[in-house]
């Protein structure tokens, strides 16, 4: 896509990771620079290896992603998975799903949301007419899969995120819906809890965005089905109003 679009969509300049840092925090170099600067301060060099990566990610088609994103060993997530989970859907997709990142069975399979939580998820869809290869398109903020199902690191995040980044320019959706807290915090750099971003529309670059319930969440919480299902029926009533326009 042409780099001014990408801008225009507040999706260039990508993300930048500093090598050594952790969530943001500053690293610690040893106990003598107590009295020196504990900020971390990137090379050039370090920069422009960082932005060089985001940069060819930003340019690449479909297939180029998909072959940097089965390759890639940017984050140690590549150490512990059997495959990368790059995504599954329509390409062209006025929905997109975002989940947290691959399960064990995603992991084995190659395909986001194919376990358990995968069945609900389909089962959503449905319920709004929707089906994974039409008009959807589905994946999750980290391609690999966390060791032992924990949530993935914000470096881990920080990581993968050119890859999702780029996958939105190209699909360029009408609408967003995030699945749990994860994927909602991560997307809307937010703290803030599910219960209280459920309900409105968000915005994520320059895409409205709605966050929902996890549906591994769903499984073991009933009362929370019900407001699921009425941010499934706020979603579909946006979507209509985002294609009325
Ligand atoms: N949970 C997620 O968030 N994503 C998957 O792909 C599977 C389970």
């Amino acid at each position: 896509m042409d780099p001014n679009r990408l801008k225009e969509l507040g999706l260039l300049p990508v993300w930048r990771v500093r090598p050594g840092t952790i969530s943001g925090q500053p690293s610690v170099q040893s106990s003598d620079s107590r009295e020196c600067p504990t900020v971390h301060t990137e090379t050039a060099v370090e920069s422009s290896i960082v932005d060089d990566r985001s940069a060819l990610i930003a340019r690449a088609n479909w297939e180029q992603l998909r072959q940097m994103v089965s390759s890639c060993t940017a984050c140690p997530l590549c150490q512990t998975r059997k495959q990368t989970v790059f995504g599954v859907g329509d390409e062209q997709a006025d929905w997109l799903f975002i989940g947290e990142g691959p399960g064990a069975r995603e992991d084995a399979l190659g395909e986001p949301f194919v376990g358990q939580a995968g069945k609900l998820l389909d089962s959503m869809l449905q319920a709004i007419n929707l089906g994974r290869e039409q008009g959807v398109y589905i994946t999750n903020v980290v391609k690999c899969r966390p060791p032992d199902n924990r949530n993935p690191l914000e470096i881990e995040a920080q990581q993968c995120r050119p890859y999702l980044l780029r996958q939105i320019a190209l699909i360029q959706p009408r609408l967003i819906v995030t699945l749990g807290k994860v994927a909602a915090q991560n997307l809307l750099a937010t703290g803030d809890s599910i219960a209280s971003l459920r309900g409105r529309l968000h915005e994520f670059a320059g895409i409205p965005l709605i966050a929902t319930y996890h549906p591994a969440y769903l499984l073991r919480s009933l009362t929370d089905k019900a407001k699921a299902w009425e941010d499934l029926c706020f979603a579909r009533r946006t979507m209509q109003t985002l294609r009325d326009k």
